[in-house]
């Protein structure tokens, strides 16, 4: 499949049109989506309407936009004017929501075909999209192993090449797992810099919107196309979107990157060997490797099962069969609140909110929500203190290659142990990318993961262009 920029570029410079490229898409997604369930709503007509608008303006001879005809996959939990979104969950079967996220009106402005609506673990809360009420997606690379979570629609999107780029969100790990777990590049922003405007809130301390794609260099453009300051998200930062692409060739050379002992232990041993091969393929670059440990990062999954889960539960009261969705009607109102959640919300959200409802509850709250602030508090200055010694971190990003369907449902601890890695990056607001760098168990991918401070995204582009190239990517 062409990269991103590809299309991009040849379709403004009339070598294709965008409507060759959306029928390529559609045909794609056909030929593998009853198979894989990644697409729960497909966007013929939006799709066919946005190419003819982008293949116009290349016949006027305007520019088309950074993502000129570039089809596009989003996860189920960004609003879209008019489609059907449902963040997973049977609550919102059914709603059609009023507006466009952000993230969407700006990729639509740039040219970008939205292909349509991405399968997710219900409301983003697990990691392997088997909580989503609509079935599971299959990991395109390996139909009997799931793809990650909670963005595993999207990730599954870009890796059957249904699509060369789909947006995702990453409360713990969401983007980042998935895009190892398929072989694909994932980014978390730092907190802030994408707005969240429109996406449909879990944790909202935590959440952030970022590219996943099949290269470095297309992550980097969709997610310069996406940041930048938005007055709709009070926690959008005041300043425009960063230069990511022009620094993609920065290399690594002079830089210190920790190799963060936390960040592999407990992983497979095929991991824990690709994150090594990965620190030395960027010293061959320049960097010096220093050898890290940051032991707070051991308390992050303990803090942010507390945190979420608690932001959680005051996020989806919302959903009381009153204004969106689904309503089971009932003899009065406390009744048919109590049996639209009951019908609506999965076991694993149900989890959540009575966790979350648990640690805000009088006389628990500094017990537990209380204290996994303090620990979240320990886990920014623990971040602090080794970018004062080093530029960038290095880990895995998840402990395993993609697992079987199964093999964690009825253990939510172990399913919790997927984000291990992942989480600290949320808990500290910064930025974090993956990517795939060499094979595993069945000749899996295995992506290691990069970390900075915030607003650290050129740094990592560059230094996960550096990752790709030594793993044999042009
Ligand atoms: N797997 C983690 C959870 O279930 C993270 C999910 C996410 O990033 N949305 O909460």
């Amino acid at each position: 499949m062409k990269s991103a920029r590809q299309i991009a570029s040849d379709v403004q410079s009339g070598v294709t049109t965008a409507a060759a490229e959306v029928a390529a898409s559609l045909e794609s997604i056909r030929a593998r989506n009853d198979e894989l369930n990644v697409f729960l709503f497909v966007d013929d007509a939006g799709a066919l309407e946005a190419a003819r608008r982008v293949d116009e303006r290349v016949a006027r001879g305007e520019n088309a936009g950074a993502l000129a005809g570039v089809p596009i996959g989003f996860k189920d939990n960004l609003c879209q004017l008019g489609v059907p979104t449902t963040a997973g969950s049977r609550i919102l079967k059914g709603w059609l929501p009023p507006y466009n996220a952000t993230v969407i009106d700006r990729v639509l402005a740039a040219g970008a075909v939205p292909m349509g609506k991405t399968n997710m673990d219900e409301f983003a809360m697990g990691s392997s999209t088997e909580t989503s009420a609509y079935g599971p997606t299959r990991n395109p690379l390996d139909p009997s192993r799931v793809p990650g979570g909670s963005s595993g629609g999207s990730a599954a999107a870009v890796a059957a090449e249904m699509t060369p780029l789909a947006l995702g969100s990453d409360t713990g790990g969401s983007i980042r797992q998935p895009a190892a777990l398929c072989g694909l590049v994932g980014l978390k922003p730092t907190y802030g810099l994408v707005s969240r405007y429109g996406l449909i809130a879990f944790s909202s301390s935590l959440d952030q919107i970022g590219p996943l794609a099949k290269n470095v260099a297309d992550a980097a453009l969709l997610l310069e196309v996406i940041a930048g300051h938005d007055p709709l998200d009070s926690t959008s930062l005041p300043e425009p979107a960063p230069e990511l692409l022009s620094h993609l060739d920065d290399g690594v050379a002079g830089k210190r990157i920790g190799l963060v002992r936390e960040l592999v232990e407990g992983a497979e041993d095929e991991v824990v060997a690709a994150v090594h091969r990965a620190a030395q393929a960027l010293r061959d670059a320049g960097a010096t490797i220093v050898e890290l440990s940051v032991p707070e990062f051991r308390l992050g999954l303990s803090a942010y099962y507390l945190i979420a889960p608690a932001e959680a539960s005051s996020n989806l009261a919302r959903y009381d069969g009153v204004r969106y969705g689904l309503r089971v009607d009932a003899e009065d109102v406390a009744a048919m609140n109590e049996a639209t959640r009951t019908l609506g919300f999965g076991a694993e959200v149900k989890r959540r909110i009575m966790l979350g409802t648990y640690a805000l509850s009088a006389g628990y709250y500094d017990a537990y929500y209380g204290q996994a602030l303090k620990v979240r508090t320990q886990m920014i200055d623990a971040f602090r203190r080794a970018y004062q010694e080093v530029d960038l971190l290095l880990g895995a990003t998840t402990p395993t290659v993609a697992f079987k369907f199964g093999a964690k449902t009825s253990n939510p601890m172990a399913m919790y142990l997927s984000d291990v890695y992942t989480i600290p990056t949320n808990l500290a607001g910064d930025a974090a990318i993956s990517v795939p760098f060499g094979r595993g168990e069945s000749d899996l991918p295995v992506g290691v993961q990069l970390l900075g401070p915030g607003r650290s995204e050129a740094q990592l582009v560059a230094a996960a262009r550096v990752l790709e190239l030594a793993d044999g990517h042009s």
